[in-house]
């Protein structure tokens, strides 16, 4: 008998029908022997519904009352997630984030959870009871409602895991698992049986939609083993666990894609110590999340830096830029929101040479430029012409062996 945290994302709770196989699910689970703690996202596309209603009403959007609304979403479904799994003969009873003893900082919208307190998980589960645990959301040091950032009922799931000390935590969603890319753009992407925990990180930043990256780095930090399936067809998936040092790692185990960030560029930067400090310190200042960074040899004391930021944070960032450059005499800022990003993912990689190069002849051969390059110990990025980021991927999981039969 084992503790099992099944969580359901918005699909997977869409509808009244959805909402009902779930519940079957979690009630066949309990009659196969197991406890069970269900964490739910928001119905369908509810806090994308919610977040359009605000815009409606206002173009002021407190950040302590986005969180009140957003976290009206969850409520729902676990309500009725709840009342469907007692419809199915087992005892269930829900909670709010703050009923469930989670505690966060106070950093409304994106609240980290500092500590858990899960004593009436516990007492329900003693009763024989499922809790049924409203995702995404916490409750602050200030007592307020808070939400963890978008796609935060994966972080609950695996908090909740670790917290209690669960065997597994199952994250089911409308697909069947981590694939090799995104099946959407590679048809003949594959199913990967088996991910390592920095292989899953690597892949969650640089484009891989499956799971949010904070809850990949919470479950490895916690030694949560995490399964992802479908609630749509309940086959097996994909588990994401740690490394197993007797099997020898593929080289290359997924190919990501990624076009929601933008690259600037500031040229003619004097080469001296201190620029890139007081750039990326002002950037920090304010929030923007930088990623790829690239600055060029200098040539008669001049050079160019490039960075990658998201696409919602161009705005921030050019402006700094801008700045900047008039304190440090630069002579140029350009904004580029054309750029896409291609990246390779792979554990065996630290041990295979060539890796790279294979990546850059392949994109020669289809006419695709190069523009920035970024490695991990188990990564390699290109960022390429937006346009050409789905051929790059094809081509690319092609090369490197991925292609289903
Ligand atoms: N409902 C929230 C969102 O859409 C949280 C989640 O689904 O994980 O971002
Ligand atoms: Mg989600």
């Amino acid at each position: 008998m084992a503790l099992i945290v099944q969580k359901f994302g918005g699909t997977s709770v869409g509808d009244h029908e959805r909402i009902q196989a779930v519940a079957e699910h979690v009630a066949r689970t309990c009659r196969d022997g197991h406890d069970v703690v269900v964490v739910v996202s928001a119905m369908g596309k509810s806090t994308d519904d919610l977040l359009a209603l605000a815009d409606k009403v206002s173009t002021e959007h407190p950040a302590r009352e986005m969180d009140m609304l957003l976290t009206a979403g969850e409520r729902i479904s676990m309500a009725l997630v709840a009342m469907a799994i007692s419809g199915q003969g087992v005892e269930a009873a829900s909670f709010t984030g703050s009923q469930a003893g989670i505690i966060t900082d106070t950093d409304h919208t994106r609240a980290k959870i500092l500590e858990i307190h899960p004593g009436r998980l516990r007492a329900a589960l003693d009763e024989g009871k499922v809790p049924v645990v409203a995702g995404f959301q916490g409750m602050s040091t200030e007592k307020d409602v808070t939400t963890l950032g978008r796609g935060g009922s994966d972080v609950t799931a695996v908090a909740l895991a670790a917290a209690l000390g669960a065997d597994v935590c199952e994250i089911y969603t409308d697909v069947t698992g981590v694939f090799s890319a995104d099946p959407r753009v590679v048809p003949k992407a594959r199913r990967l049986n088996r991910v390592s925990f920095d292989e899953m990180m690597e892949m969650a930043a640089t484009g891989g939609r499956v799971l949010m990256l904070r809850s990949v780095e919470f479950a490895r930090r916690h030694g949560v083993p995490l399964q992802v399936r479908s609630s749509f067809t309940w086959e097996p998936g994909t588990w994401i666990v740690e490394e197993d040092p007797t099997m020898e790692e593929a080289v290359v185990s997924a190919i990501t894609d990624d076009i929601s960030e933008a690259k600037l560029t500031l040229d003619g930067v004097p080469d001296r110590p201190g620029v890139a400090a007081t750039l990326f310190r002002q950037l920090a200042v304010r929030g923007v999340n930088v990623d790829m960074i690239v600055q060029n040899t200098g040539t008669n004391g001049l050079t160019a830096i490039s960075f990658t930021v998201p696409k919602t944070d161009v705005d921030a960032a050019r402006e700094i830029c801008d700045a900047v450059a008039v304190e440090i005499g630069a002579t140029n800022v350009t904004t580029d929101t054309g750029v896409g990003r291609v990246s390779l993912v792979g554990a065996g990689m630290k041990s295979s040479p060539g890796v790279t190069a294979l990546m850059f002849e392949t994109l020669y051969e289809h006419g695709i430029n190069i523009e920035m390059i970024s490695t991990s110990s188990i990564r390699i990025s290109c960022v390429v012409r937006a346009e050409k980021v789905g051929e790059a991927v094809r081509a690319l999981h092609t090369a490197f062996g991925l292609d289903a039969a």
